[in-house]
């Protein structure tokens, strides 16, 4: 009697979902390798159904668990809890995957409608006062369980998220707290999908091919629209890449103003939303017995406080404000210089003219300008002979393509990774070029995470947004492309090499100011001598890319690190200080305090020479996960410059390093405490020194 009892629910619920679920690709698990979706099944239609039921599900299971008249254990609480919920798993994942990638309008809407229902799902399990008195009391108990270490740390995260959550609050402030996060997902969802409609309708037209000049005939013909205009489409942060080559001054001013003026105002605009957001966190912070969102959020990361967080921030900002004062001399001392010998007046240098005078320097300065990089940096090769290839010389992998398997979008590439004993270990999807219908930026998904307690291996996607070229035409990357395409695919093994029980603890799953160490540390084999030799070559000739070339290259490692260092530190300082404010304190007009706030902070505000990354009302990291956590990436770079040169001295690019990283990082997740890992990685305490002599700061 007893199992019927226990599958009944599930049962019922399948029962009443049996019409749908016969077409309802997302209602069942794919029968596809490794439960790769399948994205040629699925319709628009299927979303709502299978995020209903999956919610459904949860619950049904849930309360299984609570049922259970046996006194609380590991194995009937916090590992029934790992099992629950694969069908929301499933159809969220794929959902909010294809959402990024290739949105329309009902997944647009579809995403406002379940944002508060998800929220107040999350709600539903974690303020159930049964769910938090089985885990109280099993918490209590913990050193007599007789649990593995991974099993402790499970049992202690999954308290402190339920106490984070608000578990131990009374009912009128739960209630509250529900409403918060309700809105919270509302907003959230509404601030994306203006950022996005932002972002496309700030591209530039422009009418003559004079105003493109700089750059090359071929590109300038991608750019050309139906009506015989062209069309400069804008990337997510403040600076764009085609500044770098833009001779025409007048359409780098056009553009710059484009992209530094968006969403403000008009239909867009999403400064009334920040300014909700701000207030809500900070109200949910207090709630929640913290001073400020700021605080709530840094609790469970590795850096543990504002005042820490704050301090490294403040430690580098004037080091590289400095650094960035020099290089706008320099910079300046070259357009006068250019101006005069052409018989032109004289100009100061505004932000539109940073990127372009830069290159013009790099060239006089170290022979050579990043233009010169892209026709041996064509997107395959470097993919293939590069990112793959180091996976291979280090962890022993091997990829193969799946063209068999279904895509989202046809210039998507599956692709098949191979243990080093030529079993399946993983499916890695490849989507490199933008699209109106992509968000902005680069990013890792997981559509199935790696867990033995679900029997189930990674099926990861890798996600850049390069301008496609016209048909025929060679996909050829800039400098930054490239490594970004090292560092994303960093991402992808965290997930892909993860070798752990539970899925919560499943290779991503770490402080967020943690997830940014493997993936950076993975960002060095770009320039390894023998991984560069191996994909850096022509594309038309196949010619290898010239040695002088790379050591101008990485001799001007630290050229530009003022600016780089000084726009990142200011749109990370801004983050903390939106988010070390009180509810009562969110001032009316939100651009008048960013611009005091970056000038107190020593740097440019918004209109000024480096402005920075991003600004409030584009700042996507600021409203999604990365809330009061944009720091993390320097934080990490810290313990990733000392990984890096752990590595160089320990053998660098071998099967031995592999297997070294693969025990102590990548295979790890989150079963392990994050700065245990780095200390068993490189045998040391973090330093601050090789960060600062990396971007010549010291
Ligand atoms: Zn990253």
């Amino acid at each position: 009697m007893k199992p019927l009892h226990h599958l009944a629910p599930a049962l019922l619920l399948c029962l009443s979902l049996q019409a749908q679920a016969r077409d309802n690709p997302l209602l069942s698990p794919s029968p596809l390798p490794l439960q790769y979706p399948r994205f040629d099944q699925l319709q628009d239609a299927d979303f709502a159904p299978a995020l209903r039921a999956g919610m459904l599900l949860q619950l049904r299971e849930l309360e299984e668990i609570l049922a259970n008249p046996e006194p609380p254990s590991f194995a009937n609480t916090v590992e029934a809890m790992e099992r629950s919920g694969q069908t929301l798993r499933r159809a969220s994942t794929v959902f909010f995957g294809l959402l990024g990638t290739v949105s329309n309008e009902q997944r647009l809407r579809l995403q406002r409608e379940f944002a508060p229902q998800l929220a107040a799902h999350r709600d539903r399990i974690q303020l159930d006062p049964r769910l938090f008195a089985r885990v109280d009391q099993l918490h209590a108990q913990r050193a007599r369980l007789k649990l593995a270490p991974d099993q402790l740390k499970l049992l202690e995260d999954l308290h402190r998220n339920l106490l984070r959550a608000g578990a131990k609050l009374g009912p009128a402030q739960q209630e509250r707290l529900r409403a918060l996060n309700a809105e919270l997902a509302v907003l959230g969802a509404d601030f994306n999908q203006r950022v996005l409609q932002g972002v496309n309708a700030a591209a530039l037209r422009v009418e003559t091919r004079a105003e493109l000049a700089g750059l090359t005939e071929a590109e300038i013909d991608a750019l050309r629209q139906g009506d015989g205009s062209y069309r400069l489409a804008l990337l997510n942060t403040t600076g764009q890449p085609l500044l770098e080559r833009l001779a025409h001054r007048p359409t780098r001013e056009r553009l710059h103003r484009a992209s530094i003026q968006r969403n403000q105002g008009g239909p867009q605009d999403t400064l009334g939303l920040v300014r909700k957001v701000l207030q809500l966190r900070a109200e949910r912070a207090q709630l929640l017995g913290h001073a400020t969102h700021a605080d709530l959020q840094l609790a469970d990361q590795t850096a543990k406080d504002v005042a820490t967080v704050n301090g490294l921030l403040r430690r580098l900002a004037p080091a590289a404000q400095a650094r960035a004062a020099r290089e706008a001399a320099a910079l300046q001392q070259l357009a006068d210089r250019e101006q005069d010998a052409a018989g032109q007046p004289r100009f100061q240098l505004e932000a539109w003219d940073w990127a372009f005078y830069t290159e013009r320097l790099r060239a006089a300065e170290h022979g050579y300008d990043a233009g010169q990089l892209r026709p041996y940096l064509e997107a395959e090769r470097v993919l293939v002979d590069g990112v793959f290839h180091s996976a291979t010389q280090l962890f022993g992998l091997r990829f193969k393509r799946r063209p068999d398997l279904p895509r989202y979008h046809p210039d998507v590439q599956t692709w098949e990774v191979l243990s080093p004993a030529g079993k399946t270990q993983a499916l890695l999807i490849v989507d490199l070029y933008a699209r109106p219908s992509k968000r902005g930026g680069a990013w890792a998904n997981a559509y199935v995470s790696q867990s033995h307690l679900l029997g189930q291996k990674p099926v990861v996607g890798l996600h850049l947004n390069v301008a496609k070229p016209k048909e025929g035409e060679p996909t050829l990357l800039s400098w930054d492309e490239t490594n970004t395409l090292f560092h994303e695919f960093g991402h992808n093994l965290h997930a892909l090499l993860s070798d752990v029980r539970y899925p919560s603890q499943s290779g991503t799953a770490v402080p967020r100011d943690f997830v940014e160490f493997p993936s950076q540390v993975y960002e060095m084999w770009q320039t390894w001598p023998s991984v560069f030799a191996h994909y850096a070559r022509h594309h038309r000739t196949g010619e290898p890319m010239p040695k002088a070339l790379l050591d101008k290259v990485l001799g001007a490692r630290v050229f530009n690190q003022g600016f780089a260092t000084s726009e990142y530190l200011a749109a990370a300082l801004l983050d903390q200080r939106w988010h070390q404010l009180k509810a009562d304190a969110i001032p009316e007009d939100l651009m008048a305090h960013e611009a005091r706030v970056l000038r107190e902070e020593g740097f440019s505000d918004g209109a000024g020479l480096v402005p920075p990354r991003y600004r409030t009302p584009y700042f996507s990291h600021f409203m999604g996960g990365y809330s009061a956590g944009y720091y993390s990436y320097i934080w990490a770079e810290v313990l990733d410059a000392q990984t890096v040169r752990w590595i160089a001295a320990h053998g660098g690019l071998d099967r031995k390093t592999g297997e070294h990283l693969k025990r102590h990082l990548f295979a790890r997740g989150g079963s392990v405490p994050a700065m245990q890992l780095f200390e068993g990685l490189v045998g040391q305490q973090p330093d601050l020194q090789p960060l600062l002599e990396r971007r010549g700061l010291k």
